[in-house]
């Protein structure tokens, strides 16, 4: 609760003298309902969620075409060189190394290009074993294609769209293992621009941890904390939490982590709505208080009762409470729930005023006074809401303003 708790002033310390201030007409109208406008506040704080962006992409990757990349920059050229070293990949002329895949067949490729294109092959290629001329090494744990689809990558930089769907996964892997930086660039920015699901974010991002690609990461922790609810339902969490339990003990952290964060956002959104209410009913105030408005007003003022609807936001229900507070008959210590708001009403303007000796809002001089006498923890308390209040106000521009005089 924004509102600070404060006691209000004794009623018999000034006795019916604010009665006097005000010269009020009776209107129509049910003043309960306007009452509470200035005492409960509702929430209609959206919910807005903020989890950061993640950075922006550190290049931008090749676009592909149906069989060749087609980044605008190529050249007829290099379009022309790309496929030379394709058909080289293709028809294997002179080759000397035979990749056996998972399937037991074999990739025909050459030895120098593998080499040159990635440093773990080249070792590979210097320790196996020569049969005939021809080297032989194996690239296990994936399918025929997807080693197919990654060494024609190492010739050409080419490979189809179908493929990389396909396989994406196998050839991030396969990307980072050998350490084939531009394939693995490809495969990443595929993964981040639309690929990830609720069903596969999470198998992507066990992936993404163990080949080193935070940023894909990073989205993945963003897509889970945003829809926890159906992904934490599908298969690949449960295996997941199976496997890897410390990894869902983090996705549950992020979870509540960031709901807290939400909730944190929420409750500082109604506090300032609390505040800004508060700094309205201190314009509002000041209005009637030195112009009146439509049934109330000051008592040197003689009121045009107009049906013109002010401008005031707060100046209803302050006409309302003002009225009320003139005539209530309940006479409990301190006032009633209304009074008391008016009390804490008139002390804060009081506080907020800086020019007490010319001011009509009633009892402003009164409070100056009595804070002479305050204790240090009232003081402070005040203090604090009077800031609160005109932070409130300034958070929303100096355009806002109607009134120079009371700030
Ligand atoms: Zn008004
Ligand atoms: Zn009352
Ligand atoms: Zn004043």
């Amino acid at each position: 609760m924004a509102s600070p708790d404060l006691e209000s002033p004794c009623l018999s310390s000034v006795g019916g003298s604010f009665h006097g201030f005000f010269n009020i007409h009776v209107e129509e109208g049910n003043t309960a309902d306007i009452l509470h406008v200035l005492e409960a506040p509702t929430s209609s704080a959206s919910d807005n969620c903020n989890i950061p962006t993640p950075p922006p992409l550190p290049s931008k990757p090749c676009t592909k075409s149906k069989s060749y990349s087609r980044n605008i920059e190529y050249t007829v050229l290099l379009k022309e060189t790309k496929n030379r070293w394709d058909i080289l990949f293709t028809e294997g002329n002179g080759a000397d190394v035979h990749i056996i895949t998972e399937d037991k067949s074999f990739i025909p490729a050459h030895s120098f290009i593998l080499g040159i294109a990635s440093p773990v092959l080249h070792n590979i290629l210097q320790q196996s074993k020569v049969k005939n001329g021809i080297r032989f090494i194996k690239i296990p744990g994936v399918p025929h294609e997807a080693v197919y689809a990654f060494i024609r990558f190492i010739y050409s930089s080419c490979y189809e769209e179908e493929d990389l769907k396909k396989f994406v996964l196998h050839l991030l892997v396969l990307s980072h293992s050998y350490l084939v930086p531009p394939l693995k660039r490809i495969c990443i920015h595929f993964l981040e621009q639309g690929y990830l699901t609720r069903e596969n974010v999470i198998d992507v991002l066990q992936l993404a941890r163990s080949c080193d690609a935070p940023r894909l990461s990073f989205i993945c922790i963003r897509m889970v904390v945003k829809d926890f609810k159906s992904i934490s339902s599908t298969e690949g969490w449960k295996v997941m939490k199976r496997v890897n339990p410390a990894l869902e003990q983090e996705l549950v952290e992020s979870v509540v982590e960031e709901d807290s964060r939400k909730q944190e956002r929420l409750r500082k959104m109604e506090e300032r709505k609390v505040y800004l209410q508060l700094h309205e009913a201190m314009e509002a105030l000041l209005h009637i208080c030195r112009d009146g408005c439509r049934t109330i007003g000051p008592r040197d003022k003689v009121l045009k009762v107009s049906q013109v609807a002010c401008s005031f936001p707060a100046c209803k229900g302050l006409e309302a409470l003002v009225r009320h507070f003139s005539n209530c008959k309940t006479r409990v210590p301190g006032g009633c729930v209304h009074c008391k708001r008016m009390w804490q009403l008139l002390e804060l303007h009081s506080r907020m005023c800086n020019e007490p000796d010319i001011c009509k809002v009633p009892l402003c001089r009164h409070f100056k006074e009595k804070m002479q006498q305050q204790t240090k923890k009232d003081e402070a308390k005040w203090k604090l809401l009077v800031s609160k209040v005109i932070a409130a106000k300034k958070a929303l521009g100096p355009f806002s303003s109607r009134h120079a005089g009371l700030l």
